[in-house]
């Protein structure tokens, strides 16, 4: 069964996209915890941190440029965090790699 964020790639529901390529999506998250939350996702079903290949180097690695680059883009130059959860205990609702970049205010240390 795909996932919300499958749906979301595939253009069977909506999201507010802001950045796509050949490799990976970026949508504002519907529901923010801070004035700037983007999720980044991979079109690549990875389901977690966890479900990650060694062939997937390449691509986690681009991730994390398209995430630098929004966050320039984003004027998060004050900094911001960049989120994974994996499994239960992280809370992770949906089982689609993602990255949280939260932005936008002071964050706090250590999370809940
Ligand atoms: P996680 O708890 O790490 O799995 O995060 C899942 C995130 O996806 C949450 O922050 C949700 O608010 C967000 N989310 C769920 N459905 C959608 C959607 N349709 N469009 C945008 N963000 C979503």
């Amino acid at each position: 069964m795909s996932t919300i964020f499958k749906k979301i790639i595939d253009r069977e529901i909506p999201a507010d996209i802001i950045y796509e390529d050949d490799l990976c999506l970026a949508f504002n998250d519907i529901n923010p915890k801070a004035p700037v939350h983007v999720l980044v996702i991979p079109k690549k079903e990875i389901a977690s941190t966890d479900d990650i290949a060694d062939e997937d180097k390449e691509l986690i690695g681009h991730l994390f440029t398209v995430i630098r680059d929004l966050a320039r883009s984003l004027n998060l130059g004050d900094g911001y965090r960049v989120v994974a959860n994996c499994g239960p205990h992280a809370g992770q609702e949906v089982p689609h790699l993602h990255y949280h970049i939260l932005g936008g205010r002071r964050m706090t240390w250590p999370p809940g």
